[in-house]
């Protein structure tokens, strides 16, 4: 209902011929998805929630022309029982730290100028006239940060490693694939921020030596893809991309492609291949991208978030970011929270902070009063994580610990009356139907899990099934190809680890 509420509030101050100076500007996403359609007044930063095309009227006769808030649109704290009037104020938002979505909410993604007032370009511009590519790759190294996409591998190294890569042309590759059910983290940023991966792209061409830069997206994205298109072309209009950007010499190219929704094509090498106009299918690594990439070339690929928070490290330093975070993962990461919390939304969190306070503190906690059962990160990737490591501080390293992973950034939680069996079901049934089918293990591999799975959950499992799985998981998580195959037994492995019993009641039901 947004647009008509933008259409609706923009009549109103023609009709109402306010003389005042207001302007009604359609930004991406806030985060806060359970409460929308979101207005904020600025300079007030009072925040209206669930806001619908009627609602109009009242605000702008309320607030607009008399200054009074309209208090029932006000967002209604659960957990301290009182509305606020601040985002700032508001528990959702008070615990995160926003780097990749510093614009979100903030700017008109569709107004190259917006994001110029708010320190748009410059970290090109520095990077470009006051910095070698060896300093910006020394910066980035330094800072910390890790790819977001879910490898978690230094974004730095992997610039040094296609710059020192012998070959030419270089590409650089934003990898805007995003598969996982439930995420939509990459998704929020191209449509609420898109020139922040563009700048940022430009800055990793620079630094590794590529002039051309390929968006490698969804098509099923089709606003992010409208907003990156205008973007794309108001950057070429100001000289931001295309030839002898700042007067440097130095050329660069963004080109979008599109990807017909297939999860595998995440994987870097398959994304590649589907780039050539091949089929999508991973290849063994090494030899890696950043040694023979695309047309062989090489080629450094990083996932959207990743690129969203190079122009604050170029502007801030690698000092500042590493401050941020823990010893291992610097700097932050967006997470989709979804499931059955009273917050539903996108939220990005320093590094180090726990599952627990993201699902009480920021997400309110378990809707209905329910217990909590379980949250899983890492999509059809990751595991399960119960009560007891609810305080683990979140980074890669302990995500994996626990038997979970970072993942991209999905972050589903379940309740009591979840059954854990259906969950691994669900995520089984996803991969087994996204394998690309190049290598056995996970192409029969996974279909057999899944029947075995259908098997127990229809009550008709046999004692011996809880073995074959287990057999099978470690069979397929050895020997398939790529990813996808590799961490697909995960599901099963980490709820079969946490909540055996559920798996053996579905079997003693049926005897
Ligand atoms: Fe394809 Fe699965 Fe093998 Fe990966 S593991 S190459 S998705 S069949």
């Amino acid at each position: 209902g947004s647009d008509q509420l933008i259409d609706e509030l923009n009549r109103l101050l023609i009709e109402t011929q306010y003389d005042g100076e207001v302007q009604v500007v359609k930004t991406g996403c806030f985060g806060f998805c359970g409460q929308g359609p979101i207005v904020k007044i600025h300079p007030d930063e009072v925040f209206y929630v669930q806001v619908q095309p009627g609602d109009a009227k009242e605000i702008i006769e309320e607030h607009i022309m008399k200054g009074r808030r309209v208090e029932r649109l006000l967002y209604h704290e659960p957990m301290e029982k009182r509305k606020v009037k601040e985002h700032k104020d508001m528990a959702f938002y008070k615990k995160q730290y926003r780097i990749a979505l510093r614009n979100c909410g903030l700017i008109n993604p569709e107004d190259i100028q917006e994001y110029i007032a708010f320190g748009g370009y410059e970290a090109l511009g520095r990077a470009l006239t006051e910095m070698e590519p060896a300093d910006v790759i020394s910066l980035v190294k330094r800072s910390g940060l890790r790819g977001r996409g879910g490898g978690g591998f230094s974004t730095g190294l992997k610039w040094e490693l296609t710059r020192q890569a012998a070959g030419s042309p270089k590409y650089i590759i934003c990898n805007a694939d995003e598969g996982d059910p439930g995420a939509f983290m990459d998704r929020s940023i191209l449509e609420g921020d898109p020139h922040s991966v563009l700048e940022a792209m430009a800055i990793g061409g620079y630094a590794i030596g590529a002039n051309k830069g390929y968006i490698y997206i969804r098509a099923e994205y089709p606003l992010a893809i409208h907003r990156l298109q205008i973007a794309i072309q108001q950057a070429k209009e100001l000289g931001l991309l295309g030839k002898n950007i700042f007067g440097i010499g130095f050329d660069f190219d963004i080109e979008l492609k599109y990807g017909a929704g297939a999860f595998v094509c995440g994987e870097e090498t398959a994304l590649i291949h589907s780039i050539e106009g091949k089929r999508g299918e991973p290849t063994k690594k090494p030899p890696f991208p950043a040694e023979s990439g695309y047309r062989g070339k090489p080629t450094c690929v990083n996932n959207v978030e990743t690129f969203a928070n190079i122009p604050p490290i170029i502007l801030k330093g690698a000092d500042w970011f590493a401050s941020i975070g823990t010893e291992k993962s610097k700097g932050t990461k967006v997470f989709a929270l979804a499931g059955k919390v009273n917050n539903v939304g996108l939220v990005e969190v320093p590094m180090g902070i726990t599952l627990r306070e993201i699902i009480y503190d920021i997400g309110g906690g378990i809707k209905d009063n329910k217990k909590f059962k379980a949250v899983q990160t890492g999509g059809p990737s990751g595991g399960v994580i119960t009560e007891e490591n609810l305080d683990t501080p979140i980074d890669y390293e302990s995500l994996k610990a626990i038997g979970s992973m970072m993942g991209s950034g999905g972050m589903i939680v379940m309740d009591e009356d979840d059954c854990m069996v259906n969950i691994a079901k669900f995520y089984l049934e996803f991969t087994q139907d996204e394998s690309c089918g190049k290598c056995t293990p996970c192409r029969v591999g996974t279909k057999r899990m899944y029947e075995i799975l259908e098997k127990i959950t229809e009550g008709k499992g046999e004692a011996e099934d809880m073995e074959h799985l287990e057999q099978l998981s470690y069979m397929i998580k050895d020997s398939a190809l790529c990813g996808l195959g590799q961490t697909a037994p995960n599901p099963v492995l980490s709820t079969m680890k946490y909540f055996r019993h559920e798996y053996i009641s579905h079997i003693r039901d049926h005897y």
